[in-house]
């Protein structure tokens, strides 16, 4: 077997090793960077959990395509056949999952028209949202008031993402309680969340053999929601009133069961109750979350994860 690809020059097996090897090295790696520099920024966390994700793909672009390296170590040559039995029935699985991908995108662009067909829009709340828009200095999106199990405030969509808003909350919640869910759904707009979350779990998708992809995966958008947070109280600078506001809707959501669904392509206001209670914890902590590194160990701490995980993953194959 090991013949076959060295002759033909077929890589695509390294693909499987190097996905299988780097997020298992990678993973440890940027745990212990976290806890060694004490990293309690979801900026650069997100960033971490990000750079985890990619590394691997990017180390085999590197090796397989720049270097045109090839599996030349006999003491891993047993890796490669196991990788080249594995792409024989994980290729399959891929291409599944791909139609499944373009399915996802039709059935979230299909709900969102439908419900932008059904959902309602009122004067009142017309004006604090472009308020809210002007405060975050963004361009107007759609937004509509609906009432569907499965969403409390959500921003949809990868290309010109709609704020949904359930009815009770809009019943429920004053004007100032209103104003930060507002914002925390513009917020992920304006940082195109929707579509960069959609293609971080493509990315997933694509690593679907190595559980450590989903774990990273989900780190990632609870870092995100962090980040929104954080974003949400420095522009408002009130942030037990944020705090108040996200307790409620919670219990709202917990009470009516408004939301769970996520499709990446979604960024709902409040998430599952691990995370949320992460969030509210940080957000109650002292301003040590928005502390930042100085950017010459940032830059440190990144190159780290880069090279050692391109050296390692380049030992195997
Ligand atoms: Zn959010």
């Amino acid at each position: 077997m090991s013949e076959f690809y060295r002759m033909t020059g077929f890589q695509v097996h390294g693909y499987f090793l190097y996905v299988i090897i780097g997020l298992v090295f990678v993973w440890p790696l940027i745990i212990m960077l976290i806890h060694l520099f004490k990293i309690s920024s979801p900026n650069h966390r997100k960033g971490l959990y990000f750079l985890g994700l990619l590394m691997p793909v990017a180390s085999f672009m590197v090796y397989q395509y720049f270097l045109a390296k090839r599996c030349q170590d006999e003491a891993f040559l047993w890796f490669c056949d196991a990788s080249v039995i594995m792409m024989l029935f994980l290729i399959p699985i891929i291409g599944i999952i791909l139609l499944r991908v373009i399915f996802k995108v039709v059935y979230v662009e299909a709900f969102k028209q439908h419900h932008l067909k059904i959902g309602v829009t009122n004067e009142d709340f017309d004006q604090k949202f472009k308020l809210c828009c002007a405060l975050l200095k963004m361009p107007v999106p759609r937004y509509r008031i609906v009432n569907q199990k499965g969403m409390d405030a959500v921003a949809m969509g990868i290309v010109k993402p709609v704020v949904f808003i359930h009815k009770a909350l809009v019943e429920n919640l004053n004007t100032a309680e209103m104003n930060m869910v507002l914002l925390h759904e513009l917020v992920h707009i304006k940082k195109k969340d929707t579509t960069k979350g959609f293609c971080m779990y493509l990315f997933r998708d694509l690593m679907f053999f190595n559980p450590i992809s989903t774990i990273i995966l989900k780190q990632y958008m609870v870092e995100r929601e962090r980040l929104c947070d954080e974003e949400v109280v420095s522009l408002t600078g009130d942030k037990k009133f944020y705090l108040r506001t996200l307790l409620k809707v919670w219990e709202m959501q917990l009470e009516m069961k408004l939301s769970k669904k996520s499709f990446g392509l979604m960024a709902h206001l409040t998430s599952q109750q691990k995370t949320m209670t992460y969030r509210i914890e940080s957000l109650m902590q002292t301003q040590a979350s928005l502390t930042v590194q100085p950017i010459k160990i940032t830059v440190l701490i990144y190159l780290m994860v880069v090279l050692s995980t391109l050296y390692i993953t380049g030992l195997v194959c």
